[in-house]
């Protein structure tokens, strides 16, 4: 028999008869372990495409074309939208009373937004759309989201998925020249829904069903469907006037073919149609912006409300998986970034502002350390998402890149907003007008359930589609393994497989001389004061894709069910993803050498993040001989990367204690709030609080905490103490919070009264 050599296999050189003796037998193996898949879960798993993720999946990203990307930039048109409409939208917003007293956005602002085309964003311009690229469309959504949750919401879901993007993509001409211009400027609202209560996550399980039958439309009879569905949680469904449905559909009497499942459909369905039904509204975690549920039975429409027409019957859910590919790694990420922002900024002044011990709160190390994280998560997160949206302008559509944004970028607001909420105390706790945090504390869970709940997503997705779709080689060999055709099959195999091992042998070799040198021979771009950083990544790059390639091996399609463990490596993915991204913003940038410090604290947190997940995954790998391979050669003198130091978390925390260039580049295009709300007030203070410094730090300096008895002393001058006064009025203003007439609270009742059970458990002393 002939043998095979390294080199052959390395090489990818393999002959025809090498392929008898060795990938037979591996080949029928394999196939008999293939796991099962349904045609939703194919289809979810093809959707999109892939790019920088792939190159990390290859354990030797080439650095170079994540360099050379072109940064994601505004037009002049797009930049005048956002200093025009956008700024006035959000002066029209007063979010305590859209929240609290109308429970639903003003009907001047509906026109507004109409008026303006910002259901139309994502909409070409030849039909009547804005036609913006995903990074203003991303900007527009940031923006609005630090003033108004609600309406940030009601403008993203119009431009994420549903009707539009689906006709846009998918729509006959036909529907498109009806539907578009009419979605544009507001004439139609639309919604899209998916969800039903039986199906959530698992949205393929839906028992919604459109039975293709013969009935009267519009007076004539026409071949259509008769479309029966509950579907709960949808936004906007209360104010739509149509619904994107997804139904199986069903052709039982074969009016138009052979076959009688057709598969998942999406349609179009006039809300004025005879027999759809729009139920009351939900109230998501107080967030009123409208969502509800709807319902119909037997509702009939013709075949051409099927969007892209009766021949995209069965193919809806490769549409919407699709569409979910780009529109994920927008909208959320988006709000979410704004949110983290807002966070930093807002908590930086009121750490600044607010004194307690007599000093600001902000110079206690408990106080920095969040601070430090909130600076650090800003930095990071705007960077992935200008990453992000750079890639879908480019023309990509990284279903694995946006999985992993939406679901990180919601995690890491959720901790930056609890940061901020904590160091805040009770101020961000008291409701009303001048509480500008507690209502974006409120909203987050719904970042976190919708598009993909994110335990589903971080559990299943990243790592299962990522290894699939970004391997160099698996996604191939499934291919191979699942043809029908063995002859074939084996073929293609056949081209494959050694290809995938002598890339394994390489990647061995590759993550055990970069981790024995603790990265210092890794490849990097020379690029001065940032290579470490490169040099690292490349080493944890190869050190994952050794680990991934053993974990399939070892796991195969168990590792489906493996949650926790494909969760971790799902980790180490969306770290790499986000830390080229800080390093990507660092160049874009122009390396801004004083946000360095930032960018020094994203990598040693996620550097740290990765050695813990590692280290996890070769304390839990089933197989325990590999497990200590892989230990042996990935983390040879144990999980060494250790979370930052303190002095960087401090530094990073007064970054946003002092006003400077890098506090305004983290927080740029913010509305800061109006006359005497509650963001405008802070701002001020701040301002103040750091022109009038110097006389502080004199006071403090003298241990004389009151600027009245340092007047008196005359350590400081009548000027000096004028300004004094003025800040502490200031800082009294930020530090008010609401409060509110008993029968505003609780209108049926004047004074808070204890019901009779309660009483009497009192008097008794019963808890
Ligand atoms: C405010 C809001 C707006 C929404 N808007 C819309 C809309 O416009 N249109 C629409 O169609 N839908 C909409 N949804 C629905 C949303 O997409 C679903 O809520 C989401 O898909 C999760 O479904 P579920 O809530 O039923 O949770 P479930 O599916 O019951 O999930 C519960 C938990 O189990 C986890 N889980 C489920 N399966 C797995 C698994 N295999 N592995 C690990 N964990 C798993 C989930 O991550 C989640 O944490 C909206 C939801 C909300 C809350």
């Amino acid at each position: 028999m002939e043998q095979v050599s390294g080199c052959d296999i390395i090489m990818g050189e393999h002959t025809g008869r090498n392929r008898a003796c060795h990938t037979r037998p591996i080949f029928s193996s394999a196939r008999r372990a293939l796991p099962t898949m349904s045609d939703t879960e194919r289809e979810a798993l093809e959707a999109g495409d892939v790019w920088w993720d792939a190159e990390l999946f290859t354990g030797n990203p080439d650095w170079s074309k994540l360099l050379d990307m072109p940064a994601a930039t505004l037009s002049a048109e797009e930049q005048a939208f956002l200093q025009g409409p956008v700024e006035q939208l959000c002066g029209l917003l007063d979010d305590w009373r859209i929240n609290w007293e109308l429970r639903d956005l003003p009907p001047e602002v509906w026109d507004f937004i109409k008026a303006n085309r910002f259901f139309g964003m994502i909409i070409p311009k030849e039909y009547g759309g804005l036609g913006f690229s995903a990074f203003a469309h991303s900007e527009v959504i940031r923006k609005i989201s630090t003033r108004s949750v609600a309406t940030a919401v009601t403008v993203m879901v119009p431009n994420s998925l549903g009707p539009g993007e689906l006709l846009m993509h998918f729509g006959t001409k036909e529907q498109q020249q009806y539907w578009l211009p009419r979605l544009a400027d507001g004439r139609e609202i639309p919604c899209f829904g998916l969800t039903s209560p039986e199906a959530g996550s698992d949205a393929a399980s839906m028992i919604d069903r459109g039975v293709i039958c013969r009935g009267s439309y519009n007076g004539r009879e026409v071949l259509g469907l008769r479309i029966s569905w509950h579907k709960r949680y949808i936004t906007l469904a209360p104010v739509a006037t149509v619904l994107g449905l997804a139904f199986k559909a069903y052709d039982p009497d074969h009016l138009i073919g052979n076959q009688e499942a057709l598969g998942i459909t999406v349609a179009l369905v006039a809300t004025n149609t005879p027999g759809v039904e729009i139920g009351r509204r939900h109230l998501p975690s107080y967030q009123v912006f409208e969502n509800g549920p709807t319902w119909g039975r037997d509702v009939f429409v013709p075949l051409d409300a099927v969007i892209g027409g009766p021949e995209r019957l069965g193919q809806g859910w490769k549409m919407l998986m699709s569409a979910l590919a780009a529109g994920r790694g927008i909208s959320l990420p988006a709000l979410s970034a704004a949110g983290v922002a807002l966070a930093a900024r807002t908590t930086g002044a009121y750490a600044r502002v607010r004194e307690q011990f007599n000093i600001p709160i902000g110079t206690f190390e408990g106080i920095e350390e969040p601070l430090g994280r909130i600076a650090g998560t800003a930095y990071l997160l705007d960077a992935a998402r200008r990453l992000t949206c750079a890639a879908l302008d480019q023309g990509h559509h990284p279903a694995v890149t946006s999985a992993i944004m939406k679901s990180q970028a919601t995690e890491r607001m959720r901790s930056a907003v609890n940061d901020a909420m904590d160091v805040h105390g009770g101020k961000a706790v008291m409701d009303g007008p001048l509480n500008y945090l507690g209502n974006l504390c409120r909203a987050v869970p719904v970042g976190i359930t919708v598009e993909g709940a994110n335990i589903l997503t971080r559990n299943l997705i990243i790592f299962g589609q990522g290894a699939i779709r970004c391997h160099p080689y698996l996604f191939e060999e499934m291919m191979a393994l699942a043809e029908p055709d063995l002859k074939k099959g084996l073929d293609r195999f056949d081209k494959v497989f050694w290809r995938h091992v002598g890339h394994s042998l390489i990647t061995v070799m590759r993550a055990f001389g970069r981790s024995w040198t603790g990265g210092r021979l890794a490849p990097a771009p020379d690029i001065g004061a940032t290579a470490r950083f490169y040099r690292q990544l490349s080493r944890y790059a190869a050190s994952f894709a050794m680990v991934s390639d053993m974990a399939l091996l070892t796991l195969g399609g168990r590792l489906k069910r493996k949650e926790m463990l494909a969760a971790r490596l799902g980790d180490v993915l969306s770290e790499l993803y986000l830390l080229s991204a800080a390093l990507k913003r660092w160049e874009d940038e122009g390396r801004q050498d004083a946000d360095l410090p930032l960018l020094a604290w994203c990598m040693e947190t996620g550097f740290n993040t990765i050695e813990v997940r590692f280290a996890d995954v070769f304390a839990n790998l089933p197989n325990r001989f590999v497990a200590c391979i892989l230990r042996f050669i990935n983390q040879p003198f144990g999980a060494g990367h250790r979370s930052p130091a303190d002095a960087l978390t401090k530094h990073c925390a007064q970054l946003l204690l002092d006003p400077s260039e890098t506090r305004d580049r983290l927080t740029a295009g913010l509305y800061l709030g109006k006359h005497e709300e509650g963001l405008a007030r802070l701002e001020r203070a701040f301002a103040l609080a750091i022109e009038n410094e110097p006389i502080a730090k004199r006071l403090r300096d003298a241990r004389i905490y009151d600027w009245r008895a340092a007047k008196k002393s005359g350590l400081i001058t009548d000027i000096e103490s004028e300004r004094m006064a003025a800040l502490e009025e200031a800082v009294a203003k930020v530090v008010a919070v609401d409060d509110f007439a008993a029968d505003a609270l609780s209108p049926t009742s004047k004074k808070p009264t204890l019901d009779n059970a309660t009483l009497a458990s009192r008097s008794t002393g019963a808890s």
